[in-house]
């Protein structure tokens, strides 16, 4: 092909494409217009994750009547003017670029009417062309409605997710710039209903309950801002959790700094690391951090979505990050308690903690551990050959119970460890899956139906997760608001809390890629399982944990929960004998 000049619409269309990847991506551009407008309440609608309408209404300082259509020529823009303005950036928005995008790739509606004009505008914009400009009754602010994004490029059009995934997107935006600013009122409405609303008084705080719930908002720690000398023109405030709350993945650790989202691998990093040790393996805490740092020493200006930036001395930031969230972390966490756990089941102090256990009422199994094993000579414990036939497990004698977590118990080659955790959750995971695939779940009514306050992101999670859980027996549905009422349970999980297990579904769920349908259940029922097994620390007696084990042999895969992580080890009697030099 011969060297042509594209035409502006190719042109435009494709710059478009590095401002605008999905539905999102609008909202963001429109939201950001809207604060740097001076807006204080920012209300934004969504229709058909976004496909169909995303209309951001703000009451910000308009835009005059004679400037509306220059809003939209590419690198228009009324907040900077040199390159030099770039050093002090303030504004989220500075390329000029965001309204042209949006225009070249969907159908735009702009509202809008200064403080000093009788009469608001109306103007159209589709695909690049600028349309009528007309007179109109308008308050004080804008409106931006986006509708068809798309339209007109099918390549992009065919890479949207489903309806539920970019509303997702959405919602997390939403509930990022509310975070980001606790003092302007946000409100999102999806498909004709509210699903998120911040109160606008400032208080992060209260965000952070409207986004994560009570339960959650409430295991947060407010950083202290300790400074230090050589980084302390860089200031860190926000929330951060404690180290018993986390989840399954990083989505959580959202970071402003100087008022704009970034998405830092190496601040993400800054603030794990703080957690060091603290957390369970791969899990991730949650933190809403705001970083402040002198103008000149960002440079903004990096990539079109502006949500990376590059700082003057980066070593300085992410110290004074991870020093902030440690201190918070020192200062406020309770500190577990360490001890030496020979120590503790050792002559005397066995004694006395063997007499605390009686009196606190424990139940033999609690202090079998100690107790030597009795075995009758004329008893094996085990057939020759050991019985492969059922689920591959040997045949196993329970002897007690170690830390309230693990089985401790004797099969064919040695001593074998049964985390109680994991192995209930197989059990659980497998019966469940075999009733759902029989059409024959067994649930649990409960008495009187619950009613569960759920987060938006969560609400969201339902309504695609809906069919799935009532076919496992969860009946849920949706009581107006982001409330839901649950029916029943499945009986497998009787014995519940339904509102930890329900939430905890969710949050599970919303974290993960989409699955395929016919991995749905399985994900549904592995995460419900999660929730509903025996806890660690929970005293089982030897029935209970003998009935485990018989469960655990008859299981398909009963060497691994239905997460992956083993549910039985071996210390095997060859290792045994070399530890003690009897070989
Ligand atoms: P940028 O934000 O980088 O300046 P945009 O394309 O997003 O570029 O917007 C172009 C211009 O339109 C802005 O500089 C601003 O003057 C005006 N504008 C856009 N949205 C709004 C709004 N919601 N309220 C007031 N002015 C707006
Ligand atoms: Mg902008």
């Amino acid at each position: 092909m011969p060297i042509r000049l594209l035409t502006d619409e190719v042109a435009a269309k494709i710059a478009a494409g590095e401002v605008i990847e999905r539905p999102a991506s609008v909202v963001k551009e429109l939201i950001e217009n809207a604060i740097d407008a001076g807006a204080t309440l920012i209300h934004v609608e969504v229709r058909k994750g976004g496909r169909r309408l995303m209309r951001v209404a703000d009451d910000g300082c308009g835009i005059p009547a004679a400037e509306v259509e220059l809003a939209f020529a590419r690198h228009a823009t009324s907040k900077l003017q040199t390159i030099d303005d770039l050093t002090h950036i303030t504004t989220l928005g500075f390329r000029g670029e965001a309204l042209a995008s949006v225009a070249a790739v969907s159908r735009v509606t702009l509202l809008t009417r200064t403080d000093g004009e009788e009469v608001g505008t109306r103007l159209r914009v589709e695909g690049s062309r600028v349309g009528r400009h007309e007179q109109c009754g308008y308050p004080r602010g804008t409106t931006v409605s986006v509708e068809n994004l798309f339209y007109n490029v099918p390549a992009r059009l065919k890479f949207l997710r489903r309806d539920t995934t970019e509303r997702k997107h959405i919602d997390r935006l939403v509930t990022r710039y509310a975070m980001a600013y606790p003092h302007l009122r946000f409100s999102l409405e999806n498909d004709d209903r509210l699903t998120f609303h911040s109160p606008g008084n400032g208080s992060l705080s209260d965000v952070l309950i409207e986004v994560y719930g009570l339960a959650t908002a409430q295991a947060m720690m407010e950083i202290g801002d300790p400074r230090e000398e050589g980084t302390d023109h860089i200031r860190v405030s926000g929330y951060v959790s404690q180290p018993d709350t986390h989840r399954a993945n990083r989505e959580h650790i959202t970071l402003f700094v100087n008022g704009r989202w970034v998405h830092d691998r190496g601040l993400t990093f800054a603030v794990e690391q703080a957690y060091r040790a603290l957390l369970p393996v791969r899990r991730h805490p949650l933190a809403v951090l705001q970083i402040a740092v002198p103008a000149e020493e960002v440079d903004v200006n990096v990539h079109p979505t502006k949500s990376e930036v590059k700082f003057q001395n980066r070593d300085a930031v992410f110290r004074a990050v991870q020093r902030n969230v440690r201190a918070a972390l020192i200062a406020q966490s309770p500190i577990p308690e360490v001890r030496y756990l020979a120590a503790q089941w050792s002559g005397a102090g066995w004694q006395e903690r063997r007499h605390a256990l009686v009196g606190a009422g424990a139940t033999q199994a609690a202090m079998n551990l100690v107790r030597p094993v009795e075995r009758e000579p004329s008893q094996s414990w085990f057939p020759e050959v050991p019985s492969k036939a059922q689920g591959n497990l040997p045949p196993l004698r329970v002897l007690g119970q170690l830390a309230q977590t693990y089985i401790i118990a004797e099969g064919p080659e040695g001593m074998y460890l049964i985390d109680q955790h994991a192995a209930h959750e197989r059990v659980i995971y497998e019966k469940l899956l075999a009733q759902r695939a029989s059409a024959s779940v067994s649930v649990q009514t409960l008495l009187e139906p619950l009613t569960v306050e759920l987060t938006p992101a969560q609400a969201e999670e339902l309504e695609t997760w809906l069919g799935p859980l009532c076919k496992l027996g969860f009946e849920v549905e949706p009581f107006g608001g982001n409330t839901a009422l649950v029916r029943s349970v499945p009986a497998v999980l009787a014995r519940v809390d339904v509102r930890r297990t329900l939430t905890g579904v969710l949050d599970e769920l919303s974290a993960g890629e989409e699955p395929l349908a016919e991995e749905m259940d399985a994900r549904l029922a592995a995460a419900a399982c999660k929730r509903g097994a025996a806890k660690a620390g929970q005293t089982l007696s030897m029935e209970e944990m003998q009935a485990l084990i018989t469960r655990l042999e008859r299981a398909t895969s009963p060497r691994t929960c239905p997460h992956g992580r083993p549910t039985i080890i071996l210390l095997s009697q060859a290792w045994m004998e070399r530890e003690f030099g009897r070989r």
